[in-house]
């Protein structure tokens, strides 16, 4: 495959994004579109970089973001053509007036949060609230949004109580947003979700005029997307809604690779530690949620087997245990797979570790440099009022 023999032409560490795999997606979502009539969104939160949402914006019909920031940099790089979406947990209301500026949809988290700075929105952006059905589908907490007492959302169970919504949020309730699950591919979990407010919120569905499904779906090659359709189709069939999904991680998980060069190979208690010049603080969700990411040519049964860890003083700082056919040695490329979502926008300089330099692979197999962090980035963060001119 072109992209291999490119890896070894990259400064490293290096997040390579491969445009050909964003491309497979942005086609998928371009014929979902056009076959069931729903409206596909980018959710910018796992990698607002700007080419990316370049590559994007033909092909979906909008963008989401869920800070004041996400939605300025959506809105300079997409225009003014383009439809921003927004919901946070959190408004400031000094940010409340820029963001009804920069956005066409609005959902808000509470109740309370449309009373006290739903006001600044009405009349500029089409109004919704995020809902919140109740049904867990992740084991983990710290990442399902239906997790008991959860922040996220109003529960299902207070609105289907209420008769007079518009009398309790004092404002045009056009739409509603759910957003319940995270790396799923089985939609049959999202069609359980639309059942759940078809049982307990029909009045709501009626008064709407869009739903947006949320994220929290992959969408890999041969993905099941039947169950998916029939949601779309049946929203949009019953209740005349427009149906609005917002994945992120689907469309740049797969298309990144963080690529790294081994430094040292030492034994360390009997097991090959290999140091690389990458760290964890690159992918920081490996210490966060405890994972090992996947690795180009490890093999269960492989023979030479590695410790492969990062370069920061931090003794955790270690990407796991690793198989290979060959052995490794010093200057060894190091692929980690899957690593496009939710790395950059949590990496950080622990240590004065240079964040990745950025390369995207177009199509055709071209390779372009997009960004090189150097000691300047690093030390603009440390500057304060006070500061020498160092
Ligand atoms: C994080 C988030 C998304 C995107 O989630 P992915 O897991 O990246 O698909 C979409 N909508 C909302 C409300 C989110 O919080």
């Amino acid at each position: 495959m072109h992209f291999s023999s490119l890896i070894d032409a990259v400064e490293t560490p290096a997040l390579v994004y491969d445009e050909g795999e964003v491309l497979r997606v942005l086609e998928l979502a371009g014929s979902l579109q056009r076959e069931t009539g729903c409206r596909m969104l980018y959710s910018v939160k796992p990698l607002p970089l700007p080419p990316l949402l370049e590559l994007m914006n033909p092909w979906l019909s909008g963008f989401a973001v869920s800070s004041a920031f996400e939605a300025r940099l959506a809105r300079s790089v997409v225009g003014q053509s383009t439809s921003i979406h927004f919901t946070s947990p959190g408004i400031r209301p000094r940010d409340a007036f820029e963001l009804a500026d920069l956005c066409d949809y609005v959902s808000f988290n509470s109740l309370s949060q449309w009373n006290s700075v739903g006001s600044c929105f009405e009349g500029r952006a089409s109004l919704g609230l995020r809902v919140n059905p109740g049904i867990s589908f992740l084991d983990d907490e710290r990442y399902d949004p239906c997790r008991e007492n959860s922040k996220l959302g109003v529960p299902v169970d207070l609105l289907s109580g209420m008769d007079n919504l518009e009398g309790v949020v004092g404002g045009k309730l056009e739409g509603m947003l759910v957003h319940t699950n995270c790396e799923s591919t089985d939609f049959l979990e999202l069609l359980r979700t639309v059942d759940c407010l078809e049982r307990k919120l029909p009045v709501l569905l009626e008064q709407a005029s869009w739903i947006n499904l949320g994220g929290g779906y992959l969408f890999p090659e041969g993905v099941a997307l039947t169950p998916l359709r029939m949601a779309i189709e049946h929203l949009r069939g019953e209740y005349g809604l427009e149906v609005f999904l917002e994945p992120g991680a689907a469309y740049v998980r797969s298309a990144g690779h963080m690529v790294s060069t081994v430094l040292d190979i030492f034994d360390s208690g009997g097991k090959r530690v290999a140091v690389l010049d990458a760290t964890v603080n690159h992918m920081t969700e490996l210490l966060e949620f405890d994972f090992e990411p996947d690795v180009e040519g490890h093999r269960e049964d492989g023979e030479w087997e590695y410790l492969l860890a990062g370069c920061t003083c931090l003794a955790g700082d270690v990407f796991g245990e690793y198989s290979f056919d060959r052995p490794m040695e010093a200057g060894d490329r190091v692929v980690f797979k899957n690593a496009g979502s939710y790395t950059l926008t949590k990496a950080h300089t622990f240590n004065g570790v240079n964040l990745p330099t950025l390369y995207s692979v177009s199509p055709e197999g071209e390779l372009k440099l997009l960004r090189e962090f150097d000691y300047e980035d690093y030390a603009a963060r440390w500057k304060t009022n006070a500061s020498h001119p160092y």
